[in-house]
C-alpha cells in the first residue's frame, strides 16, 4: 500500500503573533520572579505544579480541546506557538505536556464519557500528570508484541506484567497503557491489544526508577500485580487498539519540541561567539538558523494538517527522524563552530556547562518516541517502497 506524501503549505496566521507576544512576557514574568533555569535544557526542576497551574489559568493547557471538558477550541497552529515558546525558554512543563500532547486527545477521541468528564477539565488546570505505558523489556520497537496482560474478571479486568522507559511514571497520576486482551490472530498480529487509562494510585502498581547518564530521574519500570481496572477504564475498542495506537503517534513525533530540545546550545553558541563571529562562525550558524527554520516549516504543516483533520503519520515521522538527528548532532557541531572563539568572554562558562550537558541528553533524542531505523520504516512504506 502506498500513501501521497503531503506537506501542506501551512503558515502561522495573524493571532498567533499576538499569543507569541503574550506567552513571551508570561516567561519573562517567571524568569524574572526565578521560576525557571532558561540555561540547562534537562529534566531537573521540569516538573513544576505551581507552573502548570499558571499555564492552565492562562488556557494554555487543552487549547484545541472542546470548551465542555475545559478546552477553548483554539486551532493546532496556536498550540503549535505555545509549545514552541515553552520548548525553547526551556520552561518546566513536565507536569501537563504528555497529557495536553497526546493522552488528552487520545480521552476525547476514545474515552467513555464519565472518564472525560472527570478528568479532562483537570488536564487543562494543569493538575494532571500522565505517562504513556507502551513499552516493554521484550517490546520495545516492536509495540504489537506487547504482553502485559489484561485478564477479565467482575466488572473490569486485571492486569499483570512489566512497562519499561515510561518516562514520569514516578510522578504521574495516570498512564495510558497498552495491554494484550487476546492472542494475535494469523491474519493480523496487531489484533488483541487494548488501550486502559491507568490510575496510578492503583493496589498493585510498583514503580521502579531508571536513571539516564546525566543522573536525572525521567524513567522506570512499572510493574503490575492484579492491578484492578475497572469496565470504563477500558479506552476504545477491545482487541482494536492498534489503530488508535499508531494515529497517536501523530501527535507524539511531530511538534517542536522534537527538534528543540537542546536548542539552548544554539542559543549559547550565539551567545559566545559574540557579535562579530569570524566567517566559519557566521556560517556556521548561518546553516543551523536555515536547517531548524525549515525544520519548523515542515512541522507547523503537520499542525496545520493535525488541525484540518487529517492523521499525517508519515510527514510526523519524517520531521522526527530529520528533526531529531538535527538536535543531535547541534552539541558538536556548537563545540566545533565554538573552538576558535576567543577564550576569555564572560559566557564561556555557561557555554561549557550547556554544551556538557546537552553532550549527555544527545544519545537519547533518536530513540524516544520511536527510533530512526523505526520511523524510516515507516516513511519507506509510506513512499510505497516496501
Ligand atoms: C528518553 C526516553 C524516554 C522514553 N519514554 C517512553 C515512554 O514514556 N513510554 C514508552 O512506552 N516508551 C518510552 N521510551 C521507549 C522508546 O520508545 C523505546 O526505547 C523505543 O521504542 C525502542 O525500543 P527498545 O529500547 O526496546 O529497542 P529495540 O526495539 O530492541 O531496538 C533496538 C535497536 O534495533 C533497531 N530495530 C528494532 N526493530 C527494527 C526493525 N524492524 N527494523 C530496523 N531496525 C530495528 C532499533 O532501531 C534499535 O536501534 C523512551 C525511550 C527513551 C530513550
Amino acid at each position: 500500500m502506498s500513501t501521497e506524501l503531503t506537506f501542506d503549505p501551512v503558515r502561522l496566521p495573524p493571532e498567533c503573533q499576538k499569543l507569541r507576544a503574550d506567552v513571551r512576557q508570561f516567561l519573562a514574568e517567571e524568569l524574572e520572579a526565578g521560576t525557571y533555569s532558561p540555561h540547562i535544557g534537562g529534566l531537573d526542576g521540569a516538573y513544576n505544579a505551581e507552573f502548570s497551574r499558571r499555564i492552565g489559568a492562562r488556557g494554555w493547557i487543552g487549547m484545541t480541546w472542546p470548551k465542555k471538558y475545559g478546552g477553548r477550541e483554539r486551532s493546532f497552529l496556536e498550540r503549535y506557538v505555545v509549545t514552541e515558546e515553552f520548548r525553547v525558554a526551556n520552561a518546566p512543563v513536565r507536569l501537563h505536556f504528555v497529557a495536553d500532547r497526546q493522552s488528552g486527545p487520545v480521552l476525547i477521541k476514545y474515552g467513555s464519557e464519565r472518564v472525560k468528564a472527570e478528568v479532562l477539565p483537570r488536564i487543562c488546570k494543569g493538575e494532571v500528570c500522565f505517562a504513556i505505558g507502551m513499552s516493554e523489556p521484550n517490546s520495545g520497537s516492536d509495540l504489537f508484541a506487547a504482553s502485559t496482560k489484561a485478564t477479565r474478571t467482575d466488572g473490569g479486568w486485571l492486569i499483570n506484567g512489566t512497562k519499561v522507559w515510561t518516562s514520569n511514571a514516578h510522578n504521574a497520576h495516570y498512564l495510558i497503557g497498552l495491554f494484550r486482551t487476546s492472542p494475535p490472530t494469523k491474519e493480523n498480529r496487531r489484533h488483541g491489544l487494548t488501550q486502559f487509562l491507568v490510575d496510578m494510585k492503583t493496589p498493585g502498581i510498583t514503580v521502579n526508577p531508571i536513571y539516564q547518564m546525566t543522573g536525572i530521574h525521567d524513567f522506570n519500570e512499572v510493574v503490575f500485580q492484579d492491578a484492578f481496572m475497572p469496565d470504563d477504564h477500558v479506552i476504545g475498542e477491545v482487541d482494536g487498539a492498534w489503530k488508535q495506537a499508531t494515529s497517536e503517534l501523530a501527535y507524539e513525533r511531530s511538534g517542536p519540541e522534537r527538534f528543540l530540545e537542546t536548542y539552548y546550545v544554539l542559543t549559547e553558541l550565539v551567545r559566545v561567539l559574540g557579535s562579530k563571529p569570524d566567517v566559519r562562525g557566521a556560517e556556521g550558524i548561518g546553516r543551523l538558523v536555515a536547517q531548524v527554520h525549515a525544520l519548523r516549516r515542515m512541522s507547523v504543516s503537520v499542525a496545520g494538517m493535525l488541525h484540518a483533520g487529517k492523521e499525517p503519520v508519515v510527514e510526523a515521522a519524517i520531521v522526527k527522524d530529520v528533526g531529531t538527528i538535527w538536535e543531535q548532532r547541534l552539541p558538536q557541531r556548537a563545540r566545533d563552530l565554538a573552538a576558535f572563539a576567543e577564550e576569555e568572554t564572560s559566557n564561556r562558562a555557561t557555554f561549557e556547562e550547556v554544551l556538557a550537558f546537552a553532550t549527555q541528553v544527545a544519545p537519547k533524542l533518536t530513540l524516544q518516541g520511536g527510533t530512526t531505523e523505526i520511523l524510516r520504516g515507516i516513511i519507506a512504506r509510506g513512499l510505497g517502497l516496501r
